[in-house]
């Protein structure tokens, strides 16, 4: 077995995330497994650009709360103990409220080729604002 007992803790790129951001990747995809899964942490007001894994995506939050976003408007507000599966290909976005961090495990199924994501533009302010009022749950 392989026993890692910390792992780096690095900024998110700037062309993916919108505010500060950082990922411990604690499992790469490697052939034949695939599985990616990275801790990540959001600070207030931070967030994932738009965006889909060709696999789908398990999110389970560990700390804070925050907001998991479709395109149809659909907005869940999401606290430490929850999980949301997002389906192959469906266009969404996570990140944190404007006044908690938030915290989640990120799983994904590789394509092959890399962690099977397709990035997409940012959440505006206007959208994000807007997700704010709209969340339930
Ligand atoms: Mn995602």
């Amino acid at each position: 077995m392989k026993h890692t007992t910390a792992t780096p803790t690095v900024r998110t790129p700037a062309d993916r995330f919108t505010g500060d951001v950082y990922l411990n990747l604690l499992e790469a995809p490697a052939e034949p497994a695939r599985l990616a899964v990275g801790l990540v942490r959001f600070t207030p007001g931070a967030r994932t650009n738009w965006h889909s894994h060709a696999n789908g995506q398990t999110l389970h939050i560990t700390d804070g709360v925050g907001l998991v976003g479709t395109r149809d408007g659909h907005v869940v507000r999401v606290a430490a103990g929850e999980t949301v599966s997002c389906p192959p290909g469906e266009e969404h976005w996570h990140g944190a409220t404007d006044t908690t961090f938030m915290a989640h495990l990120a799983i994904v199924v590789g394509d092959g080729a890399g962690d099977g994501t397709t990035w997409l533009e940012p959440l505006t302010d206007e959208q994000y604002a807007a997700a704010l009022s709209a969340a339930t749950g």
